[in-house]
């Protein structure tokens, strides 16, 4: 089965690695999709959000890193996608999934959204609070993986 798992991933964190991983166990293909969005203010490009996944999933033989932009279930339907993997934090995070899931199912009754729960350890992890801790000087180094800490790091240095 091929999988799709989308996100901003603006930037990815444990959490979401923790999704990959766990989604990687049970689909054949498990594709990772950035999805460019320009009405959201984000930190980083869809390219290098690709490209910082890409390092992390190096090694993950059954997954791919792309991005995507328009509707998710045209572009799940394109890659042959059965599935749509998402990831749980806490009952805040159901209401908006269930809703999309239930959109993305009126628009294409064969692809199922799967739900998997985060490991509880990182059910505190957004991207957003990531950004607003490195902003104000703190240290994400328990909450992204080194490859994101360091691309986080040279964007604060301005390079
Ligand atoms: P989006 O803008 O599509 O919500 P995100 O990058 O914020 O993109 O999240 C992508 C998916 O990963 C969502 O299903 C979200 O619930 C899930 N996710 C985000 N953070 C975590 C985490 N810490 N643990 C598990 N799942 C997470």
């Amino acid at each position: 089965m091929i999988a799709i798992y989308p996100g901003s991933f603006d930037p990815p964190t444990l959490g979401h690695i923790d999704i990959i991983h766990r989604a990687m166990g049970i689909a054949t293909t498990l594709i990772v999709a950035v999805a460019i969005n320009p009405a959201k203010s984000l930190m980083f490009s869809p390219d290098e959000r690709v490209e910082m996944l890409a390092a992390i999933c190096k090694g993950m033989p059954n997954v791919q890193v792309t991005q995507f932009s328009g509707l998710l279930v045209d572009f799940a339907r394109a890659q042959g996608a059965k599935a749509i993997i998402r990831g749980l934090r806490a009952v805040s995070d159901f209401e908006y999934e269930f809703q999309m899931a239930l959109a993305n199912r009126l628009m294409d009754d064969s692809i199922e959204t799967l739900f998997i729960s985060t490991n509880a350890q990182y059910s505190c992890l957004s991207s957003s609070l990531v950004k607003e801790i490195a902003k104000l000087g703190g240290d994400p180094s328990a909450m992204v993986h080194k490859i994101v800490l360091n691309k986080m790091l040279q964007k604060s240095a301005g390079l």
